[in-house]
């Protein structure tokens, strides 16, 4: 089959609440992902952020055969070998005090996990999130995602939902002295698809320590910023302090689907049977790929390389983009102009990189095994579909 025949038998059975680049991909190996008419592209996307080791990554390709043919499934029901490694190993590299693990699906059922958790720990039922936030697209991390086009028509979820702006530590005081029924804050830490916007490692703190004043629930949204990508297992390393609850997805199984939320101790300790649960969280396909992704990023100390080729992308964009923003392997390119066209000549030229919710950004996620051709190879890429989006713009 051509491209052209994928993209007309999906679209004819598909709904189409997708926008989707106008390929079809069909192969994978390290940064490069190949079409169904033979071209190569170098993944700087990775699947909306989830590639963090590159694709099919031997140690995760052969964890999962491996474990494909001993035991599909089987839920929480019984006790699993490999499941227990994979909490264990997770609980290890996860920052201290925050020894315990949910396993689930997504980022959105993660999200969920954690609101409820929350709720339940304080007996109170009001959330803060950001301005800008993204959190899922189930009905509860609906309610606390900021764009209005996602979030009106289901904000009656939650109804308690308050939203301060992103960055602004008074606001979130003001909400916390106007409200006692406060249960959680809830934030992305680098706000991704709002265009790479993070604040300063002393807000982060501050944060910490109003939560701690007012008895909330600190949850971190690192769904793309965890599990190393921005140098750290988790970003709260960097900013000196531990939230409660992480949530973590995309980048832990290499791909394969899997969601955890990250507990802290004395959250867990209140925990009882029922309060949550899922048939496929935990399944022993995505505990495999969890071990041996989390394996992989610590034999090869692959975290290290996160500040490394932040710096090299800068290098190599250099005075063409107005600023590079975010951390480790999330990045974002500010141009002087609009975004879409350049993603457009990059595609051509050879390129995945993704669009924000700010037009001039230019969102990158390369994988932590990127090498030093590969980023020379992209600013190559850049250079020319700068030039030829400008050229055309031009015209
Ligand atoms: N949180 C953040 C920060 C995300 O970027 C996403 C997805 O893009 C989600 C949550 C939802 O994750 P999922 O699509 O796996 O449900």
């Amino acid at each position: 089959m051509t491209t052209q025949d994928i993209i007309r038998l999906e679209d004819t059975f598909q709904i189409p609440t997708y926008k989707k680049f106008p390929l079809a991909l069909v192969r994978g190996e390290g940064r490069f992902v190949w079409d169904a008419d033979g071209k190569r592209y170098l993944d700087f996307y990775g699947g909306h952020c989830v590639t963090l080791l590159g694709h099919c990554p031997q140690p995760v390709v052969k964890a999962v055969q491996e474990q494909v043919a001993n035991l599909i499934f089987y839920s929480n029901v019984a006790y699993s070998p490999v499941r227990a490694h994979a909490a264990r190993r997770l609980a290890e590299m996860a920052p201290k005090g925050l020894g315990h693990v949910f396993f689930c699906n997504s980022g959105t059922e993660a999200n969920e996990t954690a609101l409820k958790l929350a709720r339940k720990h304080t007996g109170k039922s009001g959330i803060v999130a950001m301005e800008g936030d993204f959190h899922g697209r189930t009905l509860g991390s609906l309610a606390t995602t900021w764009t209005q086009k996602y979030r009106a028509p289901y904000a009656d979820v939650l109804p308690e939902t308050h939203f301060v702006p992103f960055g602004d530590i008074d606001a979130l005081k003001a909400v916390f002295e106007q409200n006692d029924n406060i249960a959680a804050v809830l934030i992305e830490p680098i706000q991704s698809m709002a265009g790479i916007t993070t604040a300063p490692d002393t807000y982060f703190q501050a944060m910490r320590t109003l939560c701690d004043e007012h008895g909330v629930v600190l949850i971190f949204d690192e769904v793309q910023t965890g599990v190393g990508r921005t140098g750290t297992f988790s970003i709260a390393e960097s900013f000196g302090m531990t939230p409660d609850l992480i949530t973590l997805a995309k980048s832990l199984g290499s791909g394969v689907p899997v969601g955890a939320v990250l507990v802290a101790d004395a959250i867990a300790d209140g925990v009882e049977y029922g309060d949550q649960g899922t048939t496929f969280g935990g399944g022993m396909l995505a505990m495999a790929a969890v071990t041996a992704t989390l394996e992989m990023i610590q034999k090869e100390q692959l975290m290290a390389r996160a500040p490394v080729i932040f710096e090299q992308i800068m290098d190599a964009v250099g005075a063409q983009v107005q600023a590079v923003r975010g951390k480790g392997c999330l990045i974002g390119l500010e141009l002087d102009g609009p975004a879409a066209p350049v993603l457009t000549a990059l595609r051509e030229a050879g390129v995945l990189a993704g669009s924000s919710g700010e037009p001039n950004v230019i969102r990158l996620m390369p994988p932590l095994t990127t090498t030093d051709d590969e980023i020379m190879l992209f600013g190559n890429c850049f250079a020319e579909a700068l030039r030829q989006a400008t050229s055309e713009q031009a015209a």
